[in-house]
């Protein structure tokens, strides 16, 4: 796709997500879902499902193998279950997002850290996810879009502070109907938000006409 990919349309939502809270949103084919990093070096955590067939919902693994690269950047797409492209990375600012740590929760912070958020995104998932008729069983390995994992040929890793500037974003064209849920991660506990988590915008872009 050349040029402007958000040129000649219009924005139906526009919404700040503030820190620690969940969103979701149908972005229907066609569709651009823009995730803007309002202050930088903010994790944002997301699942997408189809939102005619849950069970064809994101997976990471699938994701990784049709991409043939543990990071997602421009071009990339966010691969189903089933095979099926559900959104493109049309637009990305920022140039690495993570496909493999996953999210954090209560229960993983109380292991790692001894302490925890009060709250984490795991239950923001559940949370948000409840509200569309699924629940827990329907977390699945999420994407964390700004958060920069490096691998090391060991197969070490960990996590690095954000790479994101304030104002990055990334836009994502939906393929398919597609159910997207996110968690504005509340981690103070690790770099993934530096340290101290900031509020992220979201934005829907019409289909063209
Ligand atoms: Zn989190």
């Amino acid at each position: 796709m050349g040029g402007n990919p958000t040129a000649g349309r219009e924005i139906r939502e526009d919404t700040i997500v503030p820190v620690g809270e969940p969103w979701s949103g149908v972005i229907k084919a066609g569709e651009i879902l823009r995730l803007i990093d309002l202050e930088g070096q903010q994790a944002i955590d997301f699942l997408c499902y189809n939102e005619h067939d849950s069970a064809d919902r994101y997976n990471a693994a699938n994701t990784i193998k049709l991409n043939g690269n543990i990071y997602l950047g421009k071009d990339a797409g966010l691969w189903s279950v089933k095979a099926h492209k559900l959104m493109t990375v049309v637009e990305d600012t920022c140039g690495s997002h993570d496909t493999i740590y996953g999210c954090c929760s209560v229960a993983v912070d109380d292991v790692r850290f001894g302490e925890n958020n009060g709250k984490g995104c795991q239950g923001n998932f559940e949370l948000e996810l409840s509200k569309h008729g699924l629940n827990e069983k329907d977390v699945a390995a999420n994407i964390n879009f700004f958060m920069y994992v490096p691998v090391e040929s060991s197969g070490a890793l960990g996590i690095s502070p954000g790479l994101s500037k304030a104002g990055d974003y990334v836009s994502l064209l939906a393929n398919q109907d597609v159910l997207a849920v996110l968690s504005n991660c509340p981690e103070r506990l690790n770099n993934a938000a530096g340290g101290e988590p900031t509020p992220v915008q979201i934005q829907i872009y019409s289909g063209q006409t």
